[in-house]
């Protein structure tokens, strides 16, 4: 018989991770996250992080941590709503509400505790949330934690939205329309404006999810709804600073009255201890840095609409991303793992993606370009992925 304590239960799952080719070892890195870096002892080109700007290992951020640590410690000590609210949390708020151009900005710990946490905080029994598809495993979560009723719409199809807000708008008090600003997997673009429009036809809330639109889309990184010139009309705009500003943590931008009621509501502050001092301090500096030049953006645009026509030419299929986020789409789930393995093995470190995390028969290795790449290292990396893809039989 078997032993509940042993976990087999959980085994016999593992062994069919192992069957399905999808059964992998978190990898380790040796260092900073970079251009380049040591993985599992190797160095390798690294086209798998979200560092888009190459902020996460840049000297004026560590410097911002160190100097936080001296003067404030290397925790906040408690919650934000009993005696962890620092000045440094206060200035990050302020410093990012101005960037953002709105009037207030709320942080949380990760962008993901400010989707669970705000979608939760602003809707209740008798709203609806209608959301994208292929909206972000936060957004699902924060919306199962809702006691709002739920709706989804095909993927950036605007009849469908439409058509579930005209059937569906009298019925309930407050709507919800979420979308994702970029899409993670795929690198497309919301069609903002013309939710927008719906929402006010219908009179309906606007949440963006913004997480890789902050810091790559926009004036100076300054997101999607920059983007489009729609300040003033989304009601709530999330980012997160752990991708392009390179550190750790999440916010909402929006009214000051959102902020009120979220410092009242908003479970993962106010049961959860908030952001570090360092990661405040390291924050401030690179919204500062946008805020100065675009000299980083530009170069992190630069680089990835060059990857992104040398694969293109090669013949590989990089969908339809308008953005730095680059799929190259293998379709197999197991043949996605190998051509991702293969890759590790000449020296591209590039992870492979597969259900669930993207649908079944759509596997994938996403390449994630950065500032901070040269252009010797994206050359080598496309020379590789040609040998690979030759020797796989993906390329003709
Ligand atoms: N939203 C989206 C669209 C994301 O891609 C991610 C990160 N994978 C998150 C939220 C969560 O952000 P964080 O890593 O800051 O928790």
């Amino acid at each position: 018989m078997s032993n509940i304590h042993e976990l087999d239960f959980l085994k016999e799952k593992i062994e069919d991770l192992k069957k399905e080719g999808v059964y992998r070892k978190l990898p380790v890195l040796e260092g900073g996250n970079d251009a380049e870096v040591i993985l599992n002892g190797k160095k390798v080109i690294n086209l798998s992080s979200n560092n888009y700007l190459g902020f996460a290992n840049h000297p004026r951020l560590k410097k911002g941590a160190i100097e936080a640590v001296e003067k404030y410690g290397a925790g906040a000590g408690a919650v934000r709503t009993i005696v962890g609210n620092m000045s440094i949390h206060e200035e990050l708020e302020k410093l990012l509400a101005e960037f953002k151009r709105e009037e207030a900005v709320f942080i949380y710990q990760s962008g993901f505790n400010c989707n669970i946490g705000t979608i939760q905080a602003i809707t209740e029994k008798g709203d609806l949330i209608i959301s994208d598809e292929l909206n972000h495993a936060s957004i699902i979560d924060g919306t199962r934690l809702s006691k709002a009723d739920k709706a989804i719409f095909r993927h950036s199809d605007m009849d469908h939205l439409e058509q579930i807000l005209k059937e569906n708008r009298d019925k309930y008090n407050n709507v919800l329309i979420i979308t994702d600003g970029v899409f993670s997997m795929d690198g497309d673009i919301a069609k903002l404006p013309e939710i927008v429009e719906l929402a006010e036809k219908y009179e309906a809330l606007t949440y963006v999810d913004d997480a890789h639109g902050s810091g790559v889309l926009g004036e100076s990184g300054r997101g999607t709804v920059d983007h489009f010139g729609l300040h003033g009309r989304v009601d709530f705009s999330i980012g997160t600073l752990s991708k392009a500003i390179g550190v750790v943590g999440g916010y909402v931008a929006g009214s000051k009255v959102m902020y009120e009621w979220l410092s009242h509501r908003a479970r993962p502050v106010l049961f959860s201890t908030t952001l570090p001092p360092a990661a405040a301090g390291a924050i401030i500096e690179a919204i500062k840095m946008l805020m100065e030049t675009t000299e980083y953006t530009d170069r992190l645009w630069d680089n990835a609409n060059y990857f992104k026509e040398k694969l293109g030419k090669l013949g590989f299929n990089t969908g339809n991303s308008e953005t730095p986020i680059t799929p190259v789409i293998i379709g197999d789930e197991a043949k996605t793992m190998e051509f991702s393995r293969k890759l590790l093995e000449k020296g591209v470190f590039v992870s492979g993606i597969v259900f669930p995390t993207v649908p079944r028969g759509t596997g994938r290795v996403r390449c994630m370009v950065t500032a901070a790449h040269t252009k010797e290292q994206l050359d080598r990396a496309v020379d590789i992925f040609e040998q690979v893809g030759k020797e796989m039989n993906i390329l003709k």
